[in-house]
């Protein structure tokens, strides 16, 4: 157990948080209709009739954003619910010109699930731990209003209304800053394995309506507020560090908690009162009479299923097991998915894994660091990275030399087996064969050694040509160089 307490006054107080993910399904076109949804674009120019809502227009379920929901609930181990339905969210606002929102509120697609958080004991979280989840349901997201194009009016963008989102439920079952955390980050990384969504918080595409409580330990569950539309990692913590002091607060001095929707504001770290459930919304949730209840067939999802890649906890206990890649390295590798992906061409390519692991861990990301890159980014490719890493093991490069050599692949995009040509990198710096080697040439050469050692310096160039030439080009230039004036100068 993680004991994160909130001391006050009259003794400690346990937060209680239960996280609603708002996840942008990745599909080229809407939950209804055929536009489509790439970010970025142009207003309204990604805006057909169904999403303007124009009378007469039917919504048409796309089929791959259901798909994506449900490959999203197999990968947290969740019940598909092979039969699902919509329903119409009724409210009026600006941005939503169907005045309803097509949701799912009695019959969800996926129902109760899991994500498990692992261990994290610097971040307070002693042991792994499952967070359940109670549901995923598909929805339509709403347009955007712009408040400063125009100094008296607002404008809207309808290119985001009608493109599905997922949310995902959580149980109000973490108990700490660092819990959420690690949930949001694992379901964040569980998204980018499946290919569902892309995760990027700060494009809009993942964000979080943050629920927390607080209560005595061991008590039940206080009353809780709900924080809207938090869109990092660290302001999800921000949100509950904030939210959860202030509760205490206000119950120490023997005040009440209202349930209420606030907002965090990321500037000063602390969030605020939007609504109280005084004035709640009415929904007025009914099922949307345009839209058949969904129907799943087993093949359906049994290929939802097969389609789902290798997920993070799986790869993790393989890289362990059968990999034989120390816990800490197999926890960095598998924690996103590009990594993995970059990781596993390097083995494809032929490289032992220990040594493409370590190689990965600290010549790759030093250098990606250096350069502010992210491993896509990578200037240098799996592939030619298998490449070096065979030159290491073949004792073609010492240690070194594959780092001199890794820094002109950074620099040229280069082959290593061409830059060890070109450059004459190849290992021997074994310095007792190299003097070896210089012994026997100065003993062969005693006319020369005498002309240099009287002046005609010009000569050390003779000597270095034919160490290196005994040594079939082998020996690394710079040894020579510096044993030889060693040895001329004795
Ligand atoms: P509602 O239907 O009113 O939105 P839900 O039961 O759907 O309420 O809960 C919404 C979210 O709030 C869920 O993520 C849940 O885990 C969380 N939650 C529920 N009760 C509490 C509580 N007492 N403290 C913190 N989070 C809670
Ligand atoms: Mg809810």
């Amino acid at each position: 157990m993680s004991n994160y307490r909130i001391q006050g006054a009259t003794g400690e107080w346990e937060v209680v948080i239960g996280l609603e993910v708002h996840a942008q399904v990745v599909s080229n076109s809407k939950l209804f209709s055929g536009a489509a949804t790439a970010f970025g674009a142009e207003p309204n120019t990604q805006v057909s009739l169904v999403d303007a809502a124009m009378p007469g227009m039917l919504p048409v379920p796309n089929m791959e954003c259901i798909r994506q929901a449900v490959r999203t609930g197999l990968a947290i181990n969740a019940e598909i619910n092979r039969w699902s339905r919509f329903d119409r969210k009724n409210y009026f606002y600006a941005d939503l010109p169907q005045g309803y929102q097509i949701s799912q509120l009695y019959h969800p697609l996926v129902g109760e699930g899991e994500i498990l958080i692992d261990a994290d004991e610097k971040a307070g979280i002693m042991e792994a731990k499952r967070i359940g989840v109670e549901r995923i349901h598909v929805e339509q997201d709403a347009g955007k209003l712009m408040h400063d194009q125009h100094p008296t009016m607002s404008y809207v963008d309808l290119n985001r209304c009608g493109v599905a989102l997922m949310e995902i439920v959580s149980r109000p079952d973490m108990r700490s800053p660092a819990e959420a955390g690690a949930y949001v980050r694992k379901l964040r990384a569980l998204l980018r394995y499946v290919g569902s969504c892309d995760g990027n918080m700060e494009e809009g595409s993942m964000r979080a309506d943050v629920n927390v409580s607080v209560r005595r330990p061991g008590e039940e569950f206080g009353t809780r507020t709900e924080t809207k539309n938090v869109n990092s990692v660290r302001f999800v913590m921000a949100t509950i560090e904030h939210e959860a002091n202030r509760q205490v607060d206000v119950l120490e001095a023997g005040g009440k908690i209202v349930q209420e929707t606030r907002l965090f504001d990321p500037d000063s770290g602390t969030t605020r009162s939007m609504r109280s459930k005084e004035d709640a919304h009415d929904y007025r949730y009914f099922p949307d009479p345009d839209l058949l209840p969904l129907e799943l067939t087993e093949e359906f999802v049994e290929a939802c299923r097969f389609s789902l890649p290798e997920l993070p906890d799986a790869k993790r206990a393989r890289y362990v097991e059968l990999l034989g890649i120390s816990q800490y390295n197999a926890d960095v590798l598998t924690a996103e998915v590009e990594t993995a992906r970059w990781f596993e061409k390097v083995l494809d390519a032929g490289a032992e894994a220990k040594q493409a692991a370590n190689w990965v861990m600290s010549d790759l990301f030093g250098a990606l660091n250096r350069l502010g890159k992210t491993i896509i980014e990578s200037p240098v490719s799996p592939e030619q990275a298998a490449e070096l890493l065979a030159l290491v093991a073949d004792g073609t490069l010492s240690g070194t030399l594959s780092k001199q050599v890794f820094e002109i692949m950074l620099e040229t995009g280069d082959h290593p087996g061409k830059i060890v040509e070109e450059r004459g990198l190849k290992q021997t710096s074994d310095t007792g064969a190299i003097e070896a080697v210089i012994a026997e040439i100065l003993a062969k050469n005693p006319g020369q050694l005498e002309q240099y050692r009287s002046g005609k310096e010009a000569l050390f160039g003779f000597f270095v040509g034919q160490t290196m030439k005994a040594m079939a080009g082998k020996a690394n230039p710079q040894v020579v160089n510096e044993l030889l004036k060693k040895a001329l100068a004795n």
